[in-house]
């Protein structure tokens, strides 16, 4: 197994884009985070003959709950399963919980890599995303993870913002690129169902970003990180050498992971859980050791599917010569004809026996997965 998802399903205030689930009632976090615990414990049996190469606190937002439950949640884990050595621990942490006494605890929990939802610099940016922070909370924030002692850090930027232009991304860019970061991930801002985001769009009441600017603004992102040391090595994602997301790569490469918390899903290779995504419903029924999940099997096309959509993400692609060793051979010849489409309009190559996306496939990968999906 590769790593631990823990979901952590609290937030300050709901980000106008965002569909992830969590809520903004906090009162009931010990209860919750004991559910975790034991959600943990429960499943211990299953989980002591695995390594696991990272953690991963991801959510709503981690950093909001008190840095001791996060030490205990990392010591269940460790009583739960072995730990390799160099694990990876990641905590997701917004901006406006960004202490030095908190970055502190997070050291001494165990949190040795942390990732920060900066989204922007700019204010009106930030009010219109209805963020907690403002520019200058993140600025502050970032000086006090450096200044604590984390070497192992990523952000998070949003680009394609309506009424957001190509120089304001750059400023946010340039300003972010000031900082001894180690990973970068930048995503173009997607409309997602039951958001405020969508609400206002349906309404007319503000227009989706120009399709121009998304690709400006991702062509820009590609060249200021390439100038900048990064390596390009998933769609959204830029690393220092030797410091690609260890969690996240091992998602991309098919590597089964186990999730705990509401709504945390689980990967297997040839199955898939999810955990219920109330979390009163959640609590409820780990402490009653009742069912909190459910599962379902992955047929052979569903896993060719999955194997599809994460490969292409990853710059090294689909490995073809892997593939044949999975998969019946006419699926491979379906995939390259099914393919010959996308690499004729360039946004696909096939070299060395690897199918990649290209720089401008990049921006269109889910578009161009899902058409490369067999039924
Ligand atoms: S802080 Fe993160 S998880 Fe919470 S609402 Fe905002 S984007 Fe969503």
């Amino acid at each position: 197994m590769a790593g631990i998802y823990i979901h952590i399903p609290f937030c300050r205030q709901a980000c106008s884009y965002c569909n992830f689930h969590f809520s903004t009632n906090q009162s009931y976090r010990h209860r919750m985070i004991e559910a975790i615990l034991k959600e943990i414990k429960l499943e211990s049996e299953n989980l002591l003959s695995a390594t696991i190469d990272s953690i991963y606190f991801g959510g709503g937002t981690p950093s909001i709950i008190e840095p001791d439950y996060i030490a205990k949640l990392i010591e269940q884990i460790a009583k739960s399963i072995r730990l390799s050595d160099s694990a990876e621990i990641t905590l997701e942490v917004n901006p406006e919980d960004v202490s030095r006494a908190n970055a502190g605890k997070w050291i001494l929990a165990g949190v040795n890599r942390l990732s920060i939802g900066i989204q922007s610099f700019s204010d009106d940016t930030l009010k219109f995303m209805n963020r907690a922070h403002d520019a200058g909370m993140a600025v502050k924030a970032l000086d006090n993870i450096f200044s604590s002692g984390f070497e192992n850090v990523s952000a998070d930027l949003i680009y394609g913002t309506p009424g957001t232009t190509l120089k304001a991304w750059e400023v946010d860019l340039e300003k972010l690129l000031k900082f001894p970061l180690k990973h970068l991930s930048a995503y173009a801002l997607t409309v997602e169902p039951k958001t405020l985001l969508e609400n206002k769009i349906r309404k007319k009441q503000i227009q989706s970003p120009p399709e121009e600017l998304i690709v400006d603004s991702f062509d820009l992102l590609v060249k200021k990180t390439e100038a900048e040391g990064y390596e390009h090595y998933e769609i959204s994602n830029f690393a220092k050498v030797g410091f690609r997301a260890v969690h996240n790569s091992s998602y991309w490469a098919g590597i089964p992971y186990r999730g705990f918390g509401p709504s945390a899903h689980s990967f297997t290779g040839y199955s898939r859980r999810w955990n219920i995504q109330n979390n009163f419903s959640y609590m409820k029924e780990v402490e009653n050791a009742g069912c909190w999940y459910k599962e379902e099997e992955l047929s052979e096309q569903d896993q060719f599917n999955e194997y599809i959509m994460t490969r292409l993400r990853i710059k090294e692609g689909i490995d073809l010569y892997d593939l044949n060793e999975r998969f019946d051979s006419r699926r491979i010849d379906q995939l390259l004809s099914g393919s010959r489409k996308f690499e004729k309009r360039g946004f696909i190559e096939c070299k060395q026996n690897r199918l990649k996306l290209t720089e401008s496939g990049k921006l269109y990968a889910d578009g161009i997965a899902s058409e490369l999906f067999q039924l």
